[in-house]
């Protein structure tokens, strides 16, 4: 269906958990909720056919740390039964992705998105707070011998802290049929700070003048390549390209509550409805119809972090 300002809204991203396994810097530092106050698997069905009814035809899968969930394949194999859901993705950190990619692929999942904001081993460790580098590279390779695809890598680039390696992280594209995708650090912790950190896309295709325009645009990101590329390195700049304009999506958290934008806290409760799916399609369309224009980071101040709101 179409929201108050005619975008049509089709794109349901599901954060099944706030927990995650990693602690990475720019993420939400808040208090997690606890396992129990989860949707399960068949309260998340409930809610996506609703949304189905609604036009939502693509559905991701995110958190927090979709894979700490041992259920993440039920809720995958559920989703993908529901008629009207055409695509199935997920996004995550790659560290459990080596055991669960051929069971999701089997339960119907199409597609994944990999968080690899460095390829260098140390820096990984500090910005995650993990020394898991090995095994995010070992669930790459397992996404791709699965038959998932598209496959892409998503990095935030962090000013002196991880904008070094930018290309080695584009070098991937070079070398692998991969998409690698930098994403602009987004406000969530502290604006002026974030500012300060934040690495844009002009600022990267004038680092990396090889980079020549595809001409594509899909979903946030505008694709570049260079000669002898087997992937596409692409840039997507929330805050200096805002593509609220185009916004298609709206986020379902783990606690059951509908966050119409990510730039803000307000999100609907739609548990009370669980239970007749005609009202509950009736409050997800009421909350599209109040999804605002567009976020407003610089003024707004920090919404949640994406541990809560779902990256
Ligand atoms: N745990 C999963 C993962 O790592 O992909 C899914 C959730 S994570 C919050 C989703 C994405 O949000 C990650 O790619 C992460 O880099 C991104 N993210 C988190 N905080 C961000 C911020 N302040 N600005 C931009 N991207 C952010």
């Amino acid at each position: 269906m179409r929201d108050a300002f005619g975008r049509e809204i089709n794109y349901l991203r599901v954060s099944v958990t706030e927990r995650c396994n990693l602690n990475c810097v720019y993420c939400g530092k808040e208090e997690c909720a606890k396992r129990d106050s989860e949707l399960t698997p068949g309260q998340i069905e409930k809610i996506v056919r609703a949304a189905a009814a609604c036009g939502v035809t693509k559905v991701r899968l995110t958190g927090g740390e979709p894979l700490v969930r041992d259920d993440i394949c039920e809720i995958a194999r559920r989703i993908r039964g529901i008629p009207g859901i055409k695509t199935l993705s997920l996004t995550t950190n790659g560290v459990y992705l080596q055991k669960y990619a051929a069971a999701l692929k089997a339960a119907g999942l199409d597609s994944v998105n990999v968080s690899l904001d460095s390829a260098d081993g140390s820096t990984y460790r500090h910005l995650t707070g993990a020394d898991v580098l090995h095994k995010v590279l070992d669930g790459i390779d397992a996404a791709r011998a699965a038959g998932l695809s598209p496959i892409k890598l998503n990095a935030v680039l962090m000013k002196g802290v991880n904008d070094d390696g930018a290309g080695a992280l584009i070098d991937l594209a070079r070398t692998t049929p991969l998409d690698v995708r930098f994403i602009e650090l987004m406000p969530f912790s502290d604006p002026g700070e974030d500012a300060r950190l934040r690495v844009t896309g002009d600022a990267l295709l004038r680092q990396f003048p090889f980079l020549t325009p595809t001409g594509q645009t899909e979903g946030t990101a505008v694709y570049y390549t260079a000669p002898g590329f087997s992937g596409r390195v692409g840039l997507i700049s929330p805050v200096s390209k805002k593509f609220c304009a185009a916004c298609n999506r709206i986020r379902l958290l783990s606690n059951g509550k509908i966050k119409p934008c990510i730039g803000y806290d307000t999100a609907y409760d739609v548990m009370p409805y669980l239970d007749n799916g005609e009202r509950l399609a009736e409050a997800i369309a009421a909350i599209i119809l109040k999804k605002p224009a567009g976020h407003d980071f610089e003024h707004t101040g920090p919404a949640h972090g994406l541990n809560k709101t779902g990256g």
